[in-house]
């Protein structure tokens, strides 16, 4: 039982399964008090709000996403939602839907939204940070980019959770299991467990 959970999680747009969802919320209150949390690929804020409940008393979550879409939310693509597609601009724009999600969740002095890609925010980043949650594009050289930005700044004892793990490729994409295989190959990290197609490890 997760407080104050907005009564309509289940409508707000988004791709995380209840498992998953109830293992972040774990991790990241337990985090919170090593360090703030970090989120790529924020999306319409679901994941962002189980972080942010976790992180509310006196906790910080960043929550990173160009707001563009990944590959798969483009025009034409599987995942395309046209609600948050900006037919002015002629681009997907799901920043909108985040900030009304996070402010109807009481979650606007908890997460702070960075919105750019991971290159161009961790060009000066210095923060050390309690966890990290990668879930943003699925091609092998995002994956590898979010893992590179932003494993570096886990501090000892953080957690670094991978969404969308499918060790067998016709299940799904291979580059978050590919960046799971790259972390604890490194012999920074351990592995704590896996929920459904969240990985979890903690570095060392
Ligand atoms: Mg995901």
């Amino acid at each position: 039982m997760i407080p104050d959970l907005p009564a309509n999680i289940e409508q707000i747009k988004g791709f995380l399964a209840e498992d998953e969802a109830a293992a972040l919320y774990r991790h990241a209150r337990a985090a919170r008090d090593l360090g703030p949390v970090l989120e790529v690929g924020s999306y319409c804020g679901k994941s962002t709000i189980y972080l942010g409940l976790a992180c509310r008393e006196g906790g910080t979550v960043f929550a990173l996403d160009h707001h563009r879409g990944s590959e798969e939310h483009q025009a034409g693509e599987m995942f395309h939602d046209p609600e948050v597609f900006d037919r002015g601009e002629g681009l997907v724009d799901t920043f909108g839907e985040f900030r009304r999600n996070i402010r109807a969740a009481g979650l606007d002095d908890t997460v702070v939204p960075l919105v750019s890609s991971s290159e161009v925010v961790a060009r000066h980043w210095r923060i050390s940070l309690g966890m990290v949650f990668i879930d943003g594009g699925h091609s092998l050289d995002a994956a590898l980019l979010d893992y590179r930005c932003w494993s570096a700044h886990l501090l000892q004892g953080g957690i670094l959770a991978i969404h969308d793990l499918f060790p067998d490729p016709f299940e799904g994409g291979q580059a978050p299991w590919a960046i799971y295989r790259l972390a604890l190959a490194s012999g920074l990290f351990e592995a704590v467990e896996r929920v459904n197609t969240l990985g979890i490890l903690r570095r060392l």
